[in-house]
């Protein structure tokens, strides 16, 4: 069955969000993208409407939102910030996840509940210095002593530096062993041997906080492991098409807002004695923006339909949703900054922080490059589809 309408009740939900983004984001946006802060009071405003939490079950503190109407919130916050986006679909993306599938009831309610409440913020810890891309390869390692297990090795690049109470993060009980003795668990701002370091003056992404988190003799309660020893890698892949739906709606909205951003502008943009709407190379670039975006958000909603049905894997599609979307968001950056001459450069629109913004959304999720490969090795067979 195809259906490309929204229902009432998703259009509802849009309407709510356009009117949030619009109000209380869009006039601050500007000062803490500069000010390279996460605007912690935004979020909780957010949170009181029930816009942080995504598709966490309402037993679980979340909204228990389904797939698509989250994608479509997160589509229309990101038109005006992509952080504020992320911050609707984190509680059920990387950082909840993993939690929701493997975590304990005691876990879930300590941490998942305040979580998708909205309570507290939370981060998630993969990338090493060493082990980007190839997180098989990490060399944070785990001994367990007692009734705790002892971290060595530190995270780098990690969200939420300054503002998360706890990440959940991963260690190996064996390198040698890699992925097979991967571990996961959350450790709480405040352990022992636990220190966070931030990253600042970052091209982008600015108001997302990162930094490293060093584990030096870190002790972990072992009540803190979440799923078996050995599961680790198993808990950050099941959170990996729900992180890489959000990042793809994100895309899709930060798409969007150029196109909105350009249109208005080649309107009132007089050179030549007429406005730059009537030049055909302005035009052809608006007409690739509605090409690019219209397209994106076909493979967005379907990767987030099919997550809505229960399909239990969707990870080509995801693979696809990621690429084409953030290929889109970033061309359509480019764009539109074009579009803009020299005010493209200036904060005083949004085109410049967008362009920056959109080319990380090309990195974080897994590469889009890894993403190129893995579709070419579906379409070739050289890759089963899960599905
Ligand atoms: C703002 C920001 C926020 C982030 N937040 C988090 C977070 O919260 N938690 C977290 O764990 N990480 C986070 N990251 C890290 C991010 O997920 C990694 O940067 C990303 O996975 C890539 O890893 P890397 O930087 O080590 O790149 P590398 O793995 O070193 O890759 C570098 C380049 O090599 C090429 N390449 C590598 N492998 C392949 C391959 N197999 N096939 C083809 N080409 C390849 C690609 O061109 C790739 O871009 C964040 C990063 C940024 C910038």
């Amino acid at each position: 069955m195809i259906d490309f309408e929204l229902t009432d009740e998703q259009r509802a939900y849009q309407a709510l969000v356009r009117e949030f983004a619009e109000k209380e984001v869009r006039p601050h946006v500007a000062a803490y993208d500069r000010e390279e802060r996460y605007p912690v009071e935004i979020v909780r405003k957010m949170a009181a409407l029930g816009f942080v939490g995504g598709t966490v079950p309402e037993a679980y503190g979340g909204p228990g939102l389904d797939h698509l109407t989250m994608a479509v919130g997160i589509e229309e916050m990101s038109r005006v910030c992509v952080h504020m986006g992320s911050a609707m679909g984190r509680a059920s993306g990387l950082v909840g996840a993993g939690l929701l599938q493997f975590g304990t009831e005691e876990q879930k309610r300590k941490y998942l509940v305040p979580l998708a409440r909205g309570d507290v913020f939370g981060g998630t810890g993969v990338t090493e210095p060493h082990s980007g891309t190839d997180v098989a390869a990490m060399e944070t390692t785990a001994v367990r002593r007692g009734d705790e297990y002892v971290l060595n090795g530190s995270k780098i690049w990690i969200s939420g530096v300054g503002v998360a109470s706890w990440y959940l993060t991963f260690a190996t009980l064996d390198r040698a062993r890699g992925a097979k003795g991967a571990c996961a668990f959350v450790v709480e701002r405040g352990f022992p041997g636990f220190a966070e370091r931030p990253i600042r003056n970052k091209l982008a992404f600015r108001p997302t906080q990162v930094g490293e988190l060093v584990f030096e003799e870190c002790r972990v309660p072992v009540e803190n492991r979440v799923g078996a020893e050995g599961d680790g890698l198993r808990v950050a892949m099941c959170a990996v098409e729900n992180g890489r739906l959000s990042v793809a709606c994100r895309a899709v909205g930060l798409a969007q807002g150029c196109l909105d951003e350009s249109v208005r502008y080649a309107r009132q943009r007089v050179v030549g004695g007429q406005p730059i709407a009537r030049y055909q190379l302005v035009q052809a670039k608006i007409a690739d923006m509605v090409l690019g975006v219209e397209s994106a958000r076909y493979l967005t909603y379907r990767l987030a339909w099919l997550k809505t049905r229960g399909v239990k894997r969707a990870r080509r599609e995801s693979s696809i949703a990621k690429l084409h979307a953030t290929e889109v968001a970033f061309r359509a950056a480019a764009d539109a900054v074009q579009i803009h001459g020299a005010y493209g450069a200036s904060e005083e629109y949004q085109v410049g922080r967008f362009l920056r913004d959109a080319k990380i959304l090309q990195i974080v999720e897994g590469v889009n490059d890894v993403h190129r490969v893995l579709v070419g090795e579906y379409a070739l067979g050289l890759r089963e589809d899960p599905r």
